[in-house]
């Protein structure tokens, strides 16, 4: 018995936790035995309506949008400060929840608490616009200013930061909010909201409505009161936002699917890029968007890398995600367990050699995958252009630069990529030749919060992070003004025409 409670999950509106209008819930299953933990409250287009509304309200009439930015950063801290007291909580029910092993879930709480500390600094010292002065006679200057609503839509693969790396920025710049969480993942989007509560956030500034994606996302997207939606999911799914946010000409921001490829050359630190590849793919249960789910091997080192892989995949500890130790726990939802099998079978199917760790018996009823090689592929297979989103990695053997080039460019997606070289030239040239909105040379997936994060063609539209993100919760509005005299053309002038005079 966990000394941290799981119960009914409500929406969070206008500073109450309520059930939906309709009085409808849903059922929160268990990745790990795949029973029921706690049901959720099921928002509709009614509950997106009472959230927006509350948002709106507070964003035009409450104290958030006069507050200063230093009060209002107070909160944002109090936040940080609120995420990290309940970091252990944090991250128990994020492992419940999604089966994500503990030990990784620890580190996204306090990511996720860092977020809200990086945009409480960045803003003090970023709210700032540009002045230029023109020809004596104007000076034209430009503010940033929050936008109003903003909708959030967010996945089930590292739901916490994920969502605080959203609602940090948008609340920091002085925006009000309406959470979707994933359905499959409710939990800690409703501590987020216990947390806020906690904080003392104005009522109406912070709202999670949960629900589905066709119907609460839908109604979210859709609505004439929020002025962006801030998407991360499936590359289908942010094609279907963007159509559907079209009518009422919203900013969108688009993190989406990927089918990153790690490029490794004979002449690598080799060690090291097998430590990153094995961490890069299977960490995470391998629900990872930045995922290196494409390795390409040169071929001098092909026979003697894929034996360390084969080494390494027999010995990661499939397992409890509550268990420090366990590497890799249960993929999040049956429905995406079949997904991913489906997958392991369409690569015998097209020829590529399988070969997969082991599960032990006595989880063999949660959602688990055996990390898995498909060796040999080409990279025309499905198995090798289709976001599989599990421990699942297809390995590419390579003769040159340019063909690999080639390969890894020839995929529709573009959100990472890692290049494995003692070749410095090599390293730059290869790593800007690639269509991938970030690259690694040498290095796993390692991140500094001001740089921008996001992917190019399929894998997205805008970036989050930094001062990007920044820019996409703020709009730029530019003042004109006159301190010299200057011309002005007159129109309409009669020919008897007279100086106009105060009274
Ligand atoms: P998903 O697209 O199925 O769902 C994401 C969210 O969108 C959920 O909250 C869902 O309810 C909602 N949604 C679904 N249909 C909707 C609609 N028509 N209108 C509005 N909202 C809708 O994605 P997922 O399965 O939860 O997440 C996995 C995907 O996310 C993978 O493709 C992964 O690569 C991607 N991802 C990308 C990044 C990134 O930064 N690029 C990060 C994490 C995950």
């Amino acid at each position: 018995m966990s000394k941290f409670q799981v119960s009914p999950v409500r929406h969070y509106i206008n500073g109450q936790f309520v059930s939906g209008i309709a009085g409808k819930t849903f059922e929160n299953i268990s990745p790990f035995r795949n029973q029921v933990l706690n049901t959720v409250a099921e928002g509709f287009k009614e509950d997106i309506d009472l959230a927006v509304r509350a948002a709106k309200k507070a964003f035009e009439q409450g104290p958030w949008g006069k507050m200063g930015v230093a009060e209002r950063m107070k909160y944002i801290v109090m936040i940080a400060e609120k995420i990290e007291a309940n970091g252990e909580e944090l991250s128990y029910l994020e492992s419940l929840d999604t089966g994500l092993p503990i030990s990784q879930t620890k580190k996204m709480a306090a990511r996720a608490a860092e977020n809200f500390r990086f945009y409480a600094e960045m803003v003090k010292s970023r709210m700032v616009g540009e002045a230029y002065q023109v020809d004596g006679d104007f000076i034209n200057y430009t503010i940033h200013k929050p936008i109003g609503v903003a909708g959030l839509i967010t996945p089930w693969n590292a739901p916490f930061m994920l969502e605080t790396w959203k609602v940090a920025p948008a609340l920091a710049t002085g925006n009000t909010v309406v959470l979707k969480p994933a359905e499959w993942s409710p939990l800690t989007a409703n501590k987020l909201a216990e947390i806020i509560n906690e904080v003392g956030l104005p009522e109406g500034v912070f709202n999670v409505v949960h629900g589905f994606g066709e119907t609460a996302g839908a109604s979210l997207v859709a609505h004439p009161d929020v002025r962006l939606i801030s998407f991360t999911g499936e590359t289908s799914t942010g094609s279907e936002i963007i159509k559907n946010s079209a009518d009422t000409l919203k900013k969108t921001s688009m993190e989406l699917g990927g089918k990153s490829p790690a490029i490794i050359f004979a002449d690598a630190d080799l060690e090291s890029a097998l430590d990153a590849v094995v961490w890069g793919v299977f960490s995470f249960n391998g629900e990872r968007c930045t995922a290196n789910s494409r390795l390409f091997l040169q071929k001098p080192i092909y026979d003697s890398f894929v034996e360390a892989l084969k080494e390494r995949v027999s010995n990661i500890v499939v397992g409890d995600p509550m268990e420090p130790s366990t590497e890799v726990g249960p993929l999040i939802h049956k429905k995406h367990w079949q997904n991913v099998i489906k997958y392991i079978d369409i690569a015998h199917e097209e020829g590529a050699e399988v070969v997969s760790g082991s599960i032990p018996d006595e989880f063999r009823e949660g959602n688990y995958v055996a990390p898995t090689l498909l060796l040999n592929c080409t990279n025309q297979m499905r198995v090798a252009q289709e976001e599989i989103f599990g421990p699942v990695m297809a390995v590419i053997p390579f003769d040159t630069e340019q063909e690999v080039l080639e390969m890894a460019n020839d995929i529709r997606y573009g959100l990472a990529a890692y290049v494995w070289t003692s070749d410095i030239k090599r390293g730059h040239r290869l790593a800007q030749a690639v269509e991938s909105g970030m690259v690694w040379i040498n290095s796993q997936n390692v991140r500094d919060l001001r740089i921008p994060f996001g992917g190019t063609k399929n894998s997205g539209i805008g970036r989050e992070g930094g001062h990007y993100a920044f820019e996409f919760y703020t709009e730029a509005q530019v003042i004109h003004v006159a301190i010299g005299d200057h011309h002005i053309p007159k129109f309409g002038i009669p020919k008897n025409s007279k100086i106009i005079k105060s009274n």
